[in-house]
């Protein structure tokens, strides 16, 4: 329930992922493509091609204080007016935000970082920082993209640039509006204190969120015990999904990760019956 295509910061086409998915004996999957609905379409043809259930996705960036949150919206319609006008919003300082990392990445020596990342960003109003660090990667800058994130492009870092994103009661209104369903997504991934922690969960809850991922690509197996435990305490359905951004990149391919546990009721069964 939560993948990356090309149309994001994903290295495969919508068409390569439904195809791999079929190989590994999916019967379901979502593309949750970052702030862009725009892979949908071609995803709907090749699953209907390949006999798998697509799930009308998106993963939304939100700002909640100083931390980046993601917000998977799930069996979203991509038509639905205020979700494109909000997605399109959060989009448009993509491009702007981009100058400015190549402008701290030249202040590092690192010269033409801006043409390298948008040469592999297809959709380039989808830069994102994915791009810039498999440009460091590929020009041999740094080994591979996640020391480029470690090193240079993760929050405290200098080549980090903050960015305006969505708010979260935006984020999930414009996913309830459009009759999907908002989901938390690798709550692990974002260093709170449990008392933030907490309380992050229980305004997404506040505004209508109502799963949360606990096995997912994006957390360690070891912490899927810990979000299983949360997901009982605030009563939210569970989530699974690979976070898959291609090969090379995630070791996890959509269908590879364990089940949930049986205690969990799994966001799907609020589709699938
Ligand atoms: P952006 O939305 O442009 O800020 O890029 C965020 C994307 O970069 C995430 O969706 C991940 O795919 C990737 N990413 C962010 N932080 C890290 C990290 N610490 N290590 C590896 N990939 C990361
Ligand atoms: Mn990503
Ligand atoms: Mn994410
Ligand atoms: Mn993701």
């Amino acid at each position: 329930m939560h993948n990356h295509s090309r149309f994001s910061d994903g290295l495969l086409s919508p068409t390569q992922l439904m195809e791999l998915a079929a190989r590994n004996g999916v019967d379901a999957i979502a593309l949750t493509d970052h702030d862009t609905t725009e892979g949908l379409d071609e995803a709907a043809g090749a699953a209907k091609a390949t006999g798998i259930a697509l799930v009308p996705g998106v993963e939304i960036s939100v700002d909640w204080g100083e931390t980046t949150l993601h917000v998977v919206g799930l069996n979203v319609d991509p038509t639905h007016a205020p979700l494109a006008e909000g997605l399109r919003r959060i989009r448009e300082g993509r491009l702007g935000r981009g100058e400015r990392i190549a402008q701290a990445l030249e202040k590092l020596g690192f010269t033409g970082t801006l043409e390298g990342a948008l040469a592999l960003a297809e959709n380039k109003e989808m830069l994102s920082r994915a791009h810039f660090a498999r440009h460091l990667a590929e020009t041999g800058r740094v080994k591979d993209t996640q020391a480029a994130f470690d090193k240079y492009l993760t929050k405290g870092k200098p080549a980090y640039v903050s960015h305006r994103w969505a708010t979260l009661e935006e984020a999930v209104s414009w996913i309830r509006g459009s009759g999907g369903i908002a989901v938390m997504a690798h709550p692990g991934r974002y260093g709170l204190k449990p008392m933030f922690r907490d309380e992050m969960l229980a305004q997404f809850k506040g505004f209508g969120g109502e799963a949360i991922e606990v096995v997912t690509g994006s957390h360690r197996p070891e912490e899927y015990a810990a979000w299983q435990r949360v997901a009982g305490e605030f009563g939210f359905l569970a989530s699974r999904g690979a976070d898959y951004h291609g090969p090379g990149e995630s070791p996890i391919e959509p269908g590879k990760l364990p089940a949930l546990h049986a205690s969990l009721t799994p966001v799907w069964s609020k589709w699938a019956h």
